[in-house]
């Protein structure tokens, strides 16, 4: 058996396959574009069959003739997004359902008015929002023919992402992990499986579902009719989590905050089963021998897509990278703040109504101000997220950050000081696809834990140290929630 670990990757927009060395050094890549199908405003729908085909199509150029070197499989995946499929041909019912999909607003908002929220939130950590599996399940059944009769015959299998993957590399097994179990409304956070009060709050019958499984072990088997020989799967983790554990973030307090198109913060609350009083969100890091870690979750809706509406909305900058060199120019924004509620706010306000501000402008107020004040607003928007984690008993000991915004040297250097936290950036930022490296050679038995395993893998990191005045840090805070109190 050899050493290597094969990653898949199977992002929102993209599908990746990876080979990794027991150290974590990424050795190859091959990654596929995904068609993004929007039939109607707020619907997003990928191909399953196109998930499956191209992921199949990376591993193979990867894994090449070595397939004999790879210990095991991990697999990370988009979250949320519901596959349905037929589990005798193996074909996919319908479109899948993308986590950003909207449709099923009005029915978690009837939901919410008869009064189910508090207890959906108590048992699974999650909100009623259009964003979590079940009521896209739901509307699967209602809305889809296939799917519908497929219930009836007893052939129906739902599954999200990593599930559709595994039941295709293995022949059929029908499972889902643990930590993408958490995000579908139907796993209670300390039940083993899906939930039939839950199953019945959102109209699924159980056995349309896959059995749930930890996070590393040894959980099915990839025929060798893929890449000529049988490997294990041995990982299989929801994106944010997997992030979450390629940090290295696996001690109680311990926090990562992923920069990309939005902003997702999670912070490890070890054995505890999380109760927000602050609407973060209650889900599972990981799960070994059936024992559960578990996370807060808080996510803002936008951070790099600020610097995107920047450069091709108001044509302020040529490039993302830009906005650095402007936010050095000057020693201050000049008191103009930005408060990023482009689609509404996220965590822990959930207002989808709030809009964008832009306030403090003044003749003075140029492009540089403006780039300035963008960057600012991740770190004030980390900051208001903090004190929700804090006011839950989740605070932050440090911050460490990925994502393509991370690039930033002087947005690391803002969040550190308006943290007041150090802050703590990998080299190698493809976190999330370690993440899955990491739990399947622990699965493997390649390590005897994800910390051990974490400890060999991770690389080296550069540290922030936080460098202003209380009185500076004060005075940015109070103009940014001034301007937050009227988005
Ligand atoms: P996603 O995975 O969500 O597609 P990425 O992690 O690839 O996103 O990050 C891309 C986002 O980061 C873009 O929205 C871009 O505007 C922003 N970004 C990339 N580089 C920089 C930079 N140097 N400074 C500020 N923002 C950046």
């Amino acid at each position: 058996m050899g050493a290597k670990i094969l990653v898949l990757d199977a992002g929102t927009t993209s599908t990746r396959a990876m080979i990794f060395d027991h150290e974590g050094r990424m050795e190859r890549v091959s990654q596929a574009d995904l068609t993004q199908h929007y039939p109607r405003p707020g619907w997003v729908e990928h191909d399953a069959a196109e998930i499956w085909s191209k992921t199949l199509q990376c591993m193979r150029d990867v894994a090449g003739d070595d397939a004999g070197d790879i210990a095991a499989i991990g697999i990370t995946n988009q979250r949320e997004t519901v596959v349905a499929w037929d589990r005798n041909s193996g074909e996919p019912l319908a479109r899948a359902i993308v986590w950003q999909d909207r449709r099923t607003a009005d029915f978690c908002r009837q939901l919410h008015e008869e009064g189910h929220e508090d207890i959906v939130h108590e048992r699974t950590g999650l909100l009623l929002d259009p964003y979590f599996s079940g009521t896209k399940m739901r509307w699967m059944l209602h809305h889809e023919e296939a799917v519908g009769a497929a219930a009836q015959s007893g052939t129906l299998a739902f599954g999200t992402v990593e599930s559709w993957l595994v039941f295709k590399l293995s022949g059929g097994h029908h499972i889902s992990d643990a930590s993408n179990a958490s995000r579908t409304l139907l796993l209670p956070l300390d039940g083993a499986q899906f939930d039939a009060g839950l199953c019945d709050l959102f109209g699924i019958a159980r056995h349309a579902l896959p059995e749930v499984v930890d996070t590393q072990g040894k959980l099915a088997t990839c025929e060798a009719d893929w890449l000529g020989t049988a490997i294990p799967i041995c990982g299989l983790v929801g994106d944010q989590q997997s992030a979450t554990i390629g940090q290295g973030c696996l001690a109680f307090g311990q926090t990562k905050a992923t920069y990309g198109t939005g902003a997702f913060v999670l912070t490890n609350k070890g054995r505890d089963v999380p109760h927000s009083n602050h609407r973060l969100l209650g889900t599972v890091l990981s799960q070994t021998d059936g024992n559960r870690t578990y996370a807060l979750e808080g996510s803002c809706f936008v951070a790099g897509s600020l610097i995107q509406y920047l450069r091709d909305q108001l044509g302020l900058i040529k490039s993302a990278a830009e906005t650095e060199e402007l936010a050095r120019s000057i020693g201050d924004s000049g008191e103009v703040v930005i408060v990023p509620a482009l689609a509404g706010l996220g965590a822990p306000h959930w207002k989808p109504d709030a809009r964008g501000v832009i306030s403090g402008l003044s003749f003075a107020s140029g492009r540089a101000q403006i780039a300035r004040a963008a960057l600012e607003a991740m770190a004030h928007q980390t900051c208001d997220l903090a004190s929700a984690f804090t006011g839950d008993d989740a605070p932050w000991t440090s911050l460490r950050i990925d994502g393509g915004m991370s690039a930033n040297d002087w947005m690391a250097q803002d969040l550190a000081d308006i943290l007041d936290l150090e802050v703590e950036r990998p080299e190698f930022v493809e976190t999330t696809a370690l993440g899955a490296a990491i739990c399947a050679s622990v699965g493997a038995g390649l390590y005897a834990t994800l910390e051990e395993a974490a400890e060999a893998m991770r690389g080296a990191t550069q540290i922030f140290i936080p460098n202003i005045s209380a009185e500076t840090r004060e005075a940015r805070l109070t103009r940014y929630f001034k301007a937050l109190s009227v988005a």
